[in-house]
C-alpha cells in the first residue's frame, strides 16, 4: 500500500490535498495522471452501463437538493454511525471500527457510543437560519428517484429500465482513512434500475453478475474479488438482498461497491413526503404499480485505488528492478510514448512528428530525457502499455520499433500504420 501511495505522489497520480497549508484529513488531490486515470474508470462505467445498453439513461443530479429529500430518503433521522471519544487522548473513533473496549491508538477509555449524522449541513442563501438548512447529497441515489417521472415521461423509456449517475458525493465520515478508500468528498457510480414487483429477483442476479464482471474486464484478478451477500443482521431497513463486490486489498477484503435490492421503499418514501403520483402505468400488462429497484452502487475513487493496487508490480530484468503498472490499456492514462532513440540525426522532430499525429487519436507522451532504459522504465511505473521509438533505421525505411509494456517484446512497424496498430492493440482486449 505504502509503494502504490507513494508511486501515486511521485509521479503526479494523487497528492495530498491542501498540502502546502499542511493538509486536510484525508482530503486528496488527483494530479495529471490521476485524473485520466479516474476518467477512464468513469468512463468506462458510462460505457458499460449506459453506452452499451439500450435500458439505462443517464442523469446529472444537483448535489445541493431540496431538504425534505433527505427527511424522505431517511438520511436526517438514520445516516449516523455510532462514534466513540477517547477520554484520554480525545480521538474519535467509529465505535463498529474499534476491536476491544479500549482506545485502539492509546489503550484510554472509551465514552459509550453515540450516534453521529454524517451528512455535511450548509445554508442556502444569505441568512444561516433553520429554515435555509440544506445538505450536500451523501449518494447520488436519490437525485435519480426525484427524477424519475421527468425521465419516465421524457425518455419513452419502458420497465424494466435504469437511470445511471456519476458525481462527487460527501460524508463527514468519522474516521477517515487507507488513501482513496474512505474519504470525506468522493465520487460515486450509481444505477438505479426499475423493474416490476416480483420481477426483481432476476434483475439482482443480473447485476451482481454484471458489475462482478467489469471489474475482471477491467484486469483485476479474480481471486482477489469476491461477492459476498449481506446476512440479514446487515441489511438496511429497506432492502430485500444485498451483495458486496469485495476487493483484497492489502489492508483486507473491503467493499468496492454494493448491489442492492431497495424493493420500492424509495419511490414510496417520496411520494408521502412529496404528494406526488409515483407509481408507474404499465401499458403492456394493463397495471399500475410503483417498481421495485435494484441499485448497484460503485465508487470511483475506491475502484481507482484497486485498479492501482491490482496492477502494482515489481519485478527484475536483467539484473536491474522494474516497478510496473499493468493497468488495462483502458484504463492507463497514457496509451503509448513516443522517444527518439538519440538527440541528433534528425530523430527527435521524427519522433515528434510520429508524437502529433497519434495524439489526435490517444493520449499520448513524448520523451527524450535520459537513456532508453530509463525511459522505458518511467513509462512502465505509470502504466504506459506501448513505446514507440524512433531510431537509425527510422531514417532509412520508416519503421519505429513499438514495444510492448508486459511481454517487453519489441516489433518494426512503418510509421504511417502505427495508429492503425496501436487502435486494433487497444480495442481487442476486452473491457
Ligand atoms: P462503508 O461501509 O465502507 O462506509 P457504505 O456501505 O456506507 O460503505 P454505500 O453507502 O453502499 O457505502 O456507498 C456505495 C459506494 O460508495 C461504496 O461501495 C464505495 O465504493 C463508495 N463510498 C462510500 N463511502 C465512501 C467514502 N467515504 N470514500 C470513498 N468511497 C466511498
Amino acid at each position: 500500500m505504502e509503494k502504490v501511495v507513494n508511486l501515486c505522489k511521485r509521479r503526479g497520480f494523487v497528492f495530498p490535498g491542501s498540502e502546502i497549508y499542511g493538509g486536510l484529513g484525508s482530503s486528496l488531490d488527483y494530479g495529471p495522471l490521476g485524473v485520466e486515470l479516474k476518467r477512464n474508470v468513469k468512463e468506462a462505467w458510462w460505457k458499460a452501463v449506459v453506452t452499451r445498453r439500450d435500458d439505462v439513461v443517464g442523469l446529472d443530479a444537483a448535489i445541493v437538493m431540496h431538504p425534505r429529500v433527505w427527511e424522505a430518503s431517511g438520511h436526517v433521522e438514520g445516516f449516523t454511525d455510532p462514534l466513540v471519544d477517547c477520554k484520554s487522548c480525545k480521538q474519535r473513533f467509529r465505535a463498529d471500527h474499534v476491536a476491544g473496549p479500549k482506545c485502539p491508538a492509546c489503550g484510554g477509555e472509551l465514552t459509550e457510543a453515540r450516534l453521529f449524522n454524517l451528512m455535511f449541513k450548509t445554508y442556502v442563501g444569505p441568512v444561516e437560519d433553520t429554515a435555509s438548512v440544506a445538505y450536500l447529497r451523501p449518494e447520488t441515489a436519490q437525485g435519480i428517484f426525484v427524477n424519475f417521472r421527468n425521465v419516465v415521461e421524457t425518455s419513452r423509456m419502458k420497465i424494466p429500465f435504469g437511470i445511471a449517475q456519476i458525481g462527487k458525493s460527501f460524508r463527514n465520515e468519522i474516521t477517515p482513512g487507507n488513501f482513496l478508500f474512505r474519504t470525506r468528498e468522493f465520487e460515486q457510480m450509481e444505477i438505479e434500475f426499475f423493474v416490476r414487483p416480483g420481477e426483481d429477483e432476476p434483475w439482482f442476479e443480473h447485476w451482481r453478475e454484471e458489475r462482478f464482471r467489469w471489474y475482471v474486464d477491467l484486469g483485476i484478478a479474480r481471486e482477489r474479488l469476491r461477492l459476498r451477500p449481506h446476512g440479514p443482521d446487515e441489511l438496511a431497513h429497506y432492502a430485500k438482498a444485498c451483495a458486496d463486490v469485495e476487493y483484497q486489498f492489502p489492508f483486507g477484503w473491503s467493499e468496492l461497491e454494493g448491489v442492492a435490492n431497495r424493493t420500492d421503499f424509495d419511490l414510496k418514501r417520496h411520494a408521502e413526503f412529496s404528494g406526488k403520483d409515483l407509481s408507474y402505468f404499465d401499458e403492456e400488462r394493463r397495471e399500475r404499480y410503483v417498481p421495485y429497484v435494484i441499485e448497484p452502487s460503485a465508487g470511483a475513487d475506491r475502484s481507482t485505488l484497486a485498479f492501482l493496487v491490482d496492477a502494482y508490480d515489481e519485478e527484475e530484468v536483467e539484473g536491474e528492478a522494474r516497478v510496473v503498472l499493468r493497468l488495462h490499456p483502458r484504463l492507463a492514462p497514457y496509451k503509448a510514448a513516443v522517444f527518439p532513440l538519440l538527440r541528433k540525426e534528425g530523430q527527435p522532430e521524427r519522433a515528434r512528428k510520429i508524437y502529433d499525429a497519434l495524439r489526435r487519436h490517444f493520449p499520448v507522451d513524448y520523451d527524450q530525457a535520459g537513456s532508453i532504459g530509463r525511459r522505458y522504465r518511467r513509462q512502465d511505473e505509470v502504466g504506459t502499455p506501448f513505446g514507440i521509438t524512433v531510431d537509425h533505421q527510422t531514417m532509412q525505411d520508416g519503421t519505429a520499433t513499438l514495444r510492448d509494456r508486459d511481454a517487453m517484446t519489441q516489433i518494426r512497424i512503418p510509421e504511417d500504420r502505427l495508429a492503425e496498430e496501436l487502435r486494433a492493440r487497444l480495442s481487442g482486449a476486452p473491457g
